[in-house]
């Protein structure tokens, strides 16, 4: 196993691999112990609400609560990532080590002894519970990152034959043959990317096209702090977007090759397609779980011991946000552009 992972994620030592199957797995126990033993709540995870009472008991004796803001009721496990997974621990701690291994999904069925649609999903719900046990990105004043974007095609594809009266809404890109564009475009996705000095990364589904000012401050903001120093190349739009959000900003011309170099983010692009690249096309509306498997891999890349600390003290306070049923029905995000305002 430790082989072909070596092969398909050669960005970790195998060291790295073998802690972060460890974390993962890790996470997995720990979200199964929350849905069993349903540790008080501290908000109505169906409202957000902080007013509930305590209601009778559930069929295996669990705890339950009526929630004073919606009237409904609701144990410790409801919405929890793994609360109503009928599939044992032993399968998902098995389909962790698929993920570790970045298996296909044919593959991962296979030896999960699950149908292929199964270990779709539950690909999906372990990016959730990755996306949860990410580090923050935060660079402080005074502290350095590297900012820039990268570009991927956008990608429509799933089962449209179950969208009734909505059909894809331009001619289907076979293996992506009929994408002659270069450059960004309306039908690309633009990914904002940011590493800081220490290596902590994010990736962020940014826009449809070029990015403006006000999606990169958006995206930035809670993350570049006051007083921080960030690099970029020389487009335009940073230093607009970092000077509203008071951060100074240091240019690199890539014609000239002078100024301060944006080495370390142009790296982490490289890394990013390298693991984009064995799923053959990543569908836009599931991106974002993709990007953060990727960041999730990233943290256990050269991690030192205070970092780990960190990882490993996060809370566990992860509820879904999709239920099985309505993966299929998840919108496509910019897809104002297509006029499509629901797609199955
Ligand atoms: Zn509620």
């Amino acid at each position: 196993m430790l082989e072909i992972l070596h092969q398909l994620l050669p960005q970790l030592t195998r060291a790295e691999k073998i802690e972060m199957l460890a974390h993962l797995k890790e996470a997995i126990a720990e979200e199964l112990i929350v849905s069993s033993e349903g540790n008080g709540p501290s908000v109505c995870p169906h409202c957000g609400c902080a007013r509930f009472t305590k209601k009778g008991h559930g069929r295996s004796r669990e705890q339950r609560w009526l929630c004073g803001g919606c009237a409904r009721t609701f144990s410790g496990a409801t919405k929890g990532l793994l609360a109503n997974s009928k599939l044992s621990g032993g399968a998902w701690m098995s389909f962790a080590a698929c993920m570790v291994d970045a298996l296909s999904l044919r593959e991962s069925a296979k030896r999960c002894n699950t149908c292929l649609s199964t270990a779709w999903f539950m690909r999906h719900r372990l990016c959730e519970v990755m996306a949860k046990r990410l580090m923050p990105f935060r660079v402080g004043k005074g502290s350095a990152c590297q900012i820039d974007e990268t570009i991927v095609n956008e990608n429509l594809s799933g089962n449209w034959t179950r969208s009734g009266s909505v059909s894809l809404p331009r001619k289907p890109h076979k293996r992506g043959n009929a994408i002659h564009v270069s450059g960004s475009s309306r039908e690309r996705i633009s990914i904002l990317t940011g590493i800081s000095d220490r290596g902590d990364c994010f990736c962020e589904v940014c826009c449809r096209g070029k990015s403006s000012i006000e999606d990169i401050e958006a995206l930035l903001k809670g993350k570049v702090e006051k007083g921080a120093i960030v690099s970029s190349d020389w487009d335009a739009a940073y230093p607009k977007a970092l000077a509203s959000i008071g951060a100074g900003h240091r240019r690199y011309c890539t014609s000239s090759g002078k100024g301060y170099k944006i080495n370390m983010v142009n790296a982490l692009h490289s890394r990013l397609r390298d693991f984009l690249f064995p799923f053959k096309g990543v569908s836009t509306r599931r991106l974002k779980h993709y990007l953060d498997w990727f960041c999730y891999v990233e943290q256990f890349r050269k991690s030192d011991a205070d970092r780990r600390e960190v990882l490993y003290s996060n809370a566990i306070s992860g509820t879904y946000e999709t239920t099985r049923r309505n993966y299929p029905s998840t919108p496509f995000p910019f897809g104002e552009y297509w006029n499509m305002s629901t797609v199955v």
